[in-house]
């Protein structure tokens, strides 16, 4: 289970200036503050890497952006962009797809390769307490674990030994990967704004959320808090905080 960032668009000044373009106005950022630090950058033809600057911005900007987050204002926000690399099992990317608003996403969906499949192996955990519908309860003991990781590889290789048969003897990839698990693991490509991410962050960081799917959730936000600070605590803060 993977989450890699491949590319980034916009900051949290081009949300500043996007909201600003009602007034045909930008912004600039701070270089005097001790805020945020940006990453050292390195010029074609420097033999060194130039120092670390900081800059953050000002004062009205956050403001202005805290203004946005708090009453819905999100196109701002949609003026940017994030693209990750998810690998997830099949149940996690069912989850995870129910999210649309905002996002594209691309996946390896076994119409057109073969290679060898391969299974996530959860850490078991109980079923939830009685009173409540969804969730789990807390990790099974270490021999439970061993007895249920027992059976699941064995349903695992057989899966996999009779998908390769199929592939093997000509039945067409689309229909073979019926007979694969839902802890297939998947690879996703997924583009999102600051907005939707943090809207998925919001609802996935959550006891109700199913803590697999948590966990690319807490991943993506590490992510994003770095290269929109400002922007993704104003959208990630809960009401109750
Ligand atoms: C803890 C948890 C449990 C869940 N359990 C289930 C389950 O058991 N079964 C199940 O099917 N799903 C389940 N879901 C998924 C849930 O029902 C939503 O589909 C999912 O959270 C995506 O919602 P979203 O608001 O982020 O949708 P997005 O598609 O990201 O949409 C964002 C917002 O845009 C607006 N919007 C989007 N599309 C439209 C539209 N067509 N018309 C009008 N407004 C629109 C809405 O305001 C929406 O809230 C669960 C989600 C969570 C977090």
């Amino acid at each position: 289970m993977s989450v890699e960032l491949l590319d980034v668009m916009g900051d949290d000044l081009a949300v500043v200036d996007a909201a600003r373009a009602s007034l045909d106005k930008e912004s600039e950022w701070d270089y005097t503050c001790t805020g945020y630090t940006l990453e050292a950058s390195f010029a074609p033809g420097d033999d060194q890497y130039r120092p670390v600057y900081q800059k953050c911005l000002q004062d009205k900007d956050r403001r202005l952006i805290n203004f946005l987050a708090r009453n819905g204002h999100w196109s701002p926000f949609g003026q940017t962009a994030a693209k990750f690399r998810l690998h997830m099992p099949i149940f996690v990317a069912r989850q995870w797809f129910k999210h649309s608003a905002g996002i594209l996403n691309n996946e390896a969906s076994r119409r057109y390769i073969s290679d060898e499949p391969v299974f996530y192996m959860p850490t078991w955990r109980s079923a939830p307490e009685k009173s409540i519908k969804q969730g789990s309860g807390s990790e099974l003991s270490v021999e439970d674990q061993r007895f249920w990781d027992f059976k699941a590889q064995s349903i695992y290789e057989d899966c996999r030994n009779l998908y390769n048969q199929m592939i093997e003897e000509g039945v067409a990839p689309e229909q073979a990967r019926a007979i694969l698990p839902q802890a297939m693991m998947t690879t996703v490509i997924e583009t999102g704004n600051v907005a939707s991410f943090a809207r998925i962050y919001n609802l996935r960081n959550d006891d109700h959320a199913q803590q697999e799917t948590r966990e690319y959730a807490l991943s993506i936000s590490e992510e994003m808090k770095k290269y929109f600070p400002v922007s993704w605590e104003a959208l990630t803060k809960h009401e109750d905080q």
